[in-house]
């Protein structure tokens, strides 16, 4: 038995424990690197009252339950946000330790699953997709595409690139035309940058799928947000949000997405 074997009952406890680990450090990513903060030191500490957070107050999900959202120190609650971010990371690392098994391809995926979290967060909190995620995103997946793909190194890596040229290439086209038209900016370059991110990871048919996905879901909720308030079209969603959302359902679905609609062909 190989290490891409481990039965589930091993396997899966292990990618939720890894997902959940992580996404303890995506909440630091998320609160420190919108603010220019470094997101190594200072070590954890309570914004409310500077206490220090031990380790047995930082285990991931079970501190949090534990503490019952409170600060141990003060008593100043602690956003389920913390939770919520731990809870989804080890949940799609589970979805895709399932689908990959120990592989490259896992690695790759969570890669980007957690870069896709981070970023959603900060994009709902400051409406930005800070070039420290994005930019080393796009390198990450034009450097993982040689080890992740099953043909020939080369073929995986003009894969992504031709991905990465798509992805930001077509939104920005799109963004363009839209400021020709009407005069305004309507996405922005962070927008710009995260699909070539995606394209890096998914390749050129991955993200044009995840760029089709965001924008129905972007377009469900923004006409159900429209409804519910009144006839306000101004209202302006951030995007990154909704793109993340198609490239993890690309990501974890595309193949079966394609094959549907290529069969729906005929
Ligand atoms: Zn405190």
């Amino acid at each position: 038995m190989n290490a891409g074997e481990l039965p589930p009952l091993v396997l899966l406890p292990l990618a939720f424990a890894l997902g959940a680990a992580v996404g303890s450090f995506l909440n630091v990513v998320i609160h420190r690197v919108p603010r220019q903060l470094s997101v190594v030191s200072p070590p954890s500490h309570c914004p409310a009252c500077d206490a220090p957070i031990r380790w047995w107050q930082n285990v991931p999900i079970v501190s949090w339950l534990t503490l019952r959202g409170r600060c141990a120190a003060c008593g100043t609650r602690i956003s389920a946000r913390y939770l919520t971010v731990e809870l989804l990371t080890g949940l799609l690392a589970v979805a895709l330790a399932r689908r990959y098994g120990v592989s490259f391809e896992f690695v790759s995926g969570f890669v980007f699953a957690a870069g896709l979290i981070a970023l959603t967060w900060i994009d709902l909190d400051h409406r930005l997709l800070p070039d420290r995620i994005t930019l080393p995103g796009i390198v990450a997946g034009l450097a993982l595409a040689p080890l992740r793909s099953h043909g020939a190194p080369l073929d995986g890596l003009s894969a992504a690139a031709l991905g990465v040229l798509v992805g930001g290439g077509s939104l920005w086209l799109v963004a363009w035309l839209y400021e020709r038209m009407t005069g305004r900016e309507g996405m922005g370059g962070g927008d710009i940058k995260l699909l070539a991110m995606i394209g890096a990871f998914l390749g050129w048919q991955g993200v044009l799928l995840s760029l089709f996905l965001g924008s129905v879901v972007g377009s469900v909720i923004g006409v159900g947000i429209m409804i519910a308030r009144g006839a306000d079209t101004r209202l302006a969603l951030p995007f990154g949000p909704f793109l993340a959302i198609g490239a993890l359902t690309t990501l974890l679905q595309g193949e079966a997405l394609i094959a549907w609609y290529v069969g729906t062909l005929g």
